[in-house]
């Protein structure tokens, strides 16, 4: 038996309805908030992601899926989605220095990761990008789309940590200053983090090893050594949430796994599934579009972890329900004769809008019933010589137990009924 490859989650009926509701719900408050939606490729040229993350990352050194196709190219599945769109939005002349652009992807992404407890190694985010000459505003504005999302579905223990991590005048003053400081604290620092200190002297500060946290904790703090500028920025993003009440704790050590960050960075973490998860993160970058030879203008994005929220909402009780019926009509034919008019009729059902399968394996009215059970159907229609003979078919409401025979033609009657019952069970599910 072949399975799914490690760090692959398989999505079964109804997970799969269950997870594209929550990216719609996201694409929602991303539509309301003007993003326009991109169609991301799955792989691209291994070079976009080498430039853009930094050669020095977890992801480029040790997580990207990398091939080579036929004719000798490196590509690689996409580890993350800015930089893919970033790519397209340059290659397609989306960007205007002057003005603001916003563009939302969706899909899946893709990191050799070790494999544990909720890491995937393709996982499915949706991402949003405002790019052009952007504001704190613009940073408040991303926050304020995540936070709605978290709102709609009541995401339990969420903190949103936020912190600036300088520009291209105060972050080189400050990674100085950290070398310095490492580098006198070698004997305290795990064999990574030595390594770290060299080549990602940040990322020390992201370490989740035990031995480091002593020296992490009084390592010098970036917010100390913002510039004018930046600490202008991070004060406006700061007052910015507190006007509209979005709570948020700054967390100078947030340095977040990509080198391209500047300004201000972000994530929203739930502590509701054990450990602490990050299920929502982003941030600022000046550099990056400059470095991929597009307009030399800033952006700022973010990206949800799908998979993620599914087990928060899930928590929350606010995953669409998984019991409510999936198909409306499963009809049973009892005998040759009825078969053609059973086909029939599963056509004209299907053209009012109602979901309809026809059972043609039995003409055994309890394998009838296992079937209509097993499609998920809340009527099971049958159809045999005695009703054929009336021109009736007899409709049996598989929850009530109720049975009710209607004219085959019109349909009408039929139609309507199955109508109101659906829309009683869509409102007795929202309340
Ligand atoms: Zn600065
Ligand atoms: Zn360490």
């Amino acid at each position: 038996m072949i399975n799914a490859p490690r760090g692959i989650k398989d999505r079964i009926p109804p997970e799969e309805d269950q997870f594209l509701a929550l990216v719609s719900i996201a694409e929602k408050h991303l539509g309301q908030a003007g993003f326009k939606k991109v169609g991301l490729p799955i792989f691209e040229s291994a070079s976009l992601f080498t430039r853009s993350i930094g050669v020095e990352t977890d992801i480029v050194e040790k997580e990207m899926y990398l091939f080579e196709d036929k004719g000798g190219e490196r590509f690689a599945l996409r580890p993350e989605g800015t930089a893919s769109l970033l790519r397209l939005a340059i290659q397609h002349h989306l960007i205007e220095p002057a003005r603001i652009t916003r563009l939302s992807y969706q899909g899946p992404m893709f990191r050799h990761e070790r494999p544990q407890a909720g890491r995937l190694r393709q996982f499915h985010q949706v991402g949003a990008e405002i790019l052009g000459t952007i504001t704190p505003q613009d940073n408040i504005d991303l926050l304020v789309v995540i936070d709605s999302i978290s709102r709609e579905l009541k995401l339990p223990g969420t903190t949103l940590f936020i912190n600036n991590m300088g520009c291209s005048r105060c972050r080189p003053v400050f990674r100085k200053a950290l070398v310095e400081y490492l580098e006198t604290h070698q004997s305290g620092l795990c064999t990574t983090c030595k390594k770290r200190t060299e080549t990602n002297p940040l990322r020390v500060l992201d370490c989740k090893v035990e031995q480091c946290q002593p020296v992490i904790e009084r390592a010098p703090s970036i917010i100390d050594f913002l510039c004018e500028s930046s600490r202008l920025h991070h004060e406006a993003v700061c007052s910015g949430l507190r006007s509209l009440s979005i709570p948020f704790t700054v967390n100078p050590r947030l340095v977040r796994g990509l080198d391209y960050y500047t300004e201000t960075t972000f994530e929203f973490v739930s502590d509701a599934l054990g450990s602490q998860s990050t299920w929502a993160a982003g941030g600022q970058y000046d550099g990056l579009i400059g470095q991929l030879e597009g307009p030399d203008v800033p952006g700022a994005g973010f990206a949800i972890g799908v998979e993620r929220l599914a087990l928060l909402a899930e928590k929350a009780g606010t995953l669409m329900p998984a019991h409510s019926h999936t198909q409306d009509i499963s009809i049973l034919p009892l005998g040759e004769l009825a078969v053609p008019i059973v086909q029939s009729l599963i056509r004209e059902i299907r053209n009012e809008g109602i979901s309809a399968t026809g059972i043609f394996g039995t003409t055994k009215i309890k394998q009838g019933f296992k079937q209509a059970e097993r499609d998920g159907s809340r009527f099971l229609l049958i159809l045999g010589e005695d009703e054929m003979a009336r021109r009736e078919i007899v409709v049996k409401d598989l929850l009530t137990g109720e049975q009710t025979p209607f004219p085959l033609s019109p349909l009408a009657g039929l139609i309507g009924y199955i109508r109101s019952v659906r829309s009683q069970e869509k409102i007795s599910q929202l309340s």
